[in-house]
Formats: structure tokens, C-alpha cells, sequence
């Protein structure tokens, strides 16, 4: 089920690209894996301490229903950003890395205005075009 972007700016405050990657890893990786929301599920992310990165964190929550209240979603530092979702009752991993242009494009991005424009683009984007997905068995 896809989260409308009104509801993620009443949670998160604002729109930007990162929490709309959040939204879009999240939906992906549920629909990839068939995992249920909420439970059952362990999100770890990478690379994404800082804003506006951090804000990936709060789309993350929205879409796959893992919490820092619940204690089934984690970050760790890296340069990087990536994401490892673990289906524990399928036993299942996928992990989701941005392509290359797109973080070309996030780094271009200047200003709050340039930023927000990007976010709606992004959101009705196929996430096959902005993700790479690798699944580990
Ligand atoms: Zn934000």
C-alpha cells in the first residue's frame, strides 16, 4: 500500500528526496520479500546519520511499519547508503542501494525548493529505475 505523500509530511514535517526514498525502499522491499508491515521485519540502514539523509530513516518507518519503538529498525554509519531488509519468518533478505545517476542528481540538488520539486518527481517514479535490489537467500 502505497503511503500518500500528505501523510508522510504530517509525520516527518517536511518533503524531501530522502524521505520519499524512504516511502518507496520501504514499499519495494515489502512487496519483493511478501513480508507483512509492522512485525516480523528487521530494517538496517546505512549512510543515513545526517539530514538530509537521516530524513530516509523516517520514510523507512512510514512504509515498512518497523520502529525505533519496536526496536526493529537500526542505523550504522557508512559513506554509502544502503538498506537490508530481513523477513524473519521467511528467512528472506533484500537489500536496496540507490543507482548511480540518482546520487549524482541528490548531490546536485540546491535548496529547499529545487529539493522539494525533486521529492514529488521521484515519488511517481518506477523505484526500479532509481534502486538497485539484490536478494540474499
Ligand atoms: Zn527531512
Amino acid at each position: 500500500m502505497k503511503i500518500n505523500l500528505k501523510e508522510a509530511i504530517k509525520f516527518h514535517g517536511h518533503l524531501g528526496p530522502y524521505l520519499v526514498l524512504g516511502l518507496l525502499a520501504g514499499e519495494t522491499a515489502l512487496k519483493k520479500l511478501k513480508s507483512k508491515k509492522y512485525f516480523g521485519l528487521k530494517v538496517s540502514v546505512w549512510g543515513a546519520n545526517k539530514k538530509p539523509k537521516s530524513c530516509l530513516v523516517d520514510g523507512l518507518q512510514l512504509s515498512t511499519g518497523a520502529t525505533y519503538g519496536k526496536g526493529n529498525i537500526h542505523k550504522y554509519n557508512s559513506r554509502i547508503i544502503k538498506i537490508l531488509f530481513f523477513d524473519k519468518n521467511r528467512n528472506r533478505r533484500l537489500t536496496i542501494a540507490l543507482k548511480k545517476d540518482l546520487i549524482f542528481k541528490l548531490n546536485t540538488l540546491k535548496g529547499h525548493r529545487d529539493s522539494e520539486a525533486f521529492a514529488k518527481k521521484l515519488y511517481n517514479l518506477k523505484p526500479l529505475k532509481v534502486f538497485d535490489l539484490q536478494s540474499i537467500t
